[in-house]
């Protein structure tokens, strides 16, 4: 049986070797361990070995799991779609939000981020395949959603994020993350986060500074 930790080691392997493959400085991608509908045993195996960075989907799921592992030194992170009446909760036990994708959340994020904690790290949700199903901005509403962010007291926005669609060739996974990648430079983002379980590889080649890997580390979700 494969475990966590070896999983663990693989992921970071296959991470290390696409940095030096594609010319990437060591370390510079961040592996964010994806544990949605994972149990909190699951995190904690996690974290044993090593991993520090964990992003979750479900607000009510999520906060949970923060309780259960209140004594460990977690960098909790939100992926998920947001809906108006979850951002107090998501300002208050998170530390960073990936999936910012308006004005409005944001600035009920900025407004609710208590004071006593660090301005909240977002990252802007792109829909850079232009699926009518998902949530995200599209690239050229960036620009002017970037610098309306950036004036936002409580926030740090930090860069952008991504879930294209699936595909199962090596240079149709690049490209929309080449894309993403050219428009955030442009704007001097820092973070770019996207790659998962099925087309790190790719992620990194383009540029990504955070993959978010749920499958390969924690196995199939029922
Ligand atoms: C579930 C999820 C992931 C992880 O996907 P895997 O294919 O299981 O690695 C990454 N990002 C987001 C936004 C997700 O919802």
């Amino acid at each position: 049986m494969t475990t966590i930790t070896q999983r663990l080691q693989l992921i970071r392997d296959q991470i290390c070797e696409a940095e030096c493959c594609y010319n990437r400085q060591p370390n510079s991608v961040l592996l964010l361990a994806v544990s949605k509908t994972k149990p909190a045993e699951a995190i904690a195996a996690a974290y044993q070995a090593g991993q520090r960075h964990f992003g979750e989907n479900y607000l009510q799921e999520a906060l949970k799991k923060q309780q259960e592992l209140g004594a460990y030194a977690i960098t909790w992170h939100f992926i998920g779609p947001i809906q108006s009446n979850k951002t107090k909760a998501l300002a208050t036990h998170f530390d960073w939000v990936h999936s910012v994708d308006s004005l409005k959340i944001a600035q009920r994020l900025s407004d609710q981020r208590p004071p006593h904690l660090p301005p909240l790290a977002i990252c802007l949700q792109v829909n850079i395949s232009d699926e009518p199903s998902k949530s995200g901005i599209s690239l050229d509403e960036l620009p002017q959603l970037c610098a309306q962010i950036t004036k936002l007291p409580n926030l740090k926005l930090r860069g952008v994020m991504a879930i294209p669609a699936p595909q199962p060739d090596f240079e149709q996974q690049r490209s929309p993350y080449k894309k993403l990648y050219q428009a955030g430079a442009k704007l001097e983002l820092e973070t770019y986060s996207f790659g998962m379980s099925g087309d790190l590889t790719a992620a990194i080649a383009e540029g990504s500074t955070i993959v978010r890997i749920g499958t390969a580390l924690f196995g199939d979700r029922n």
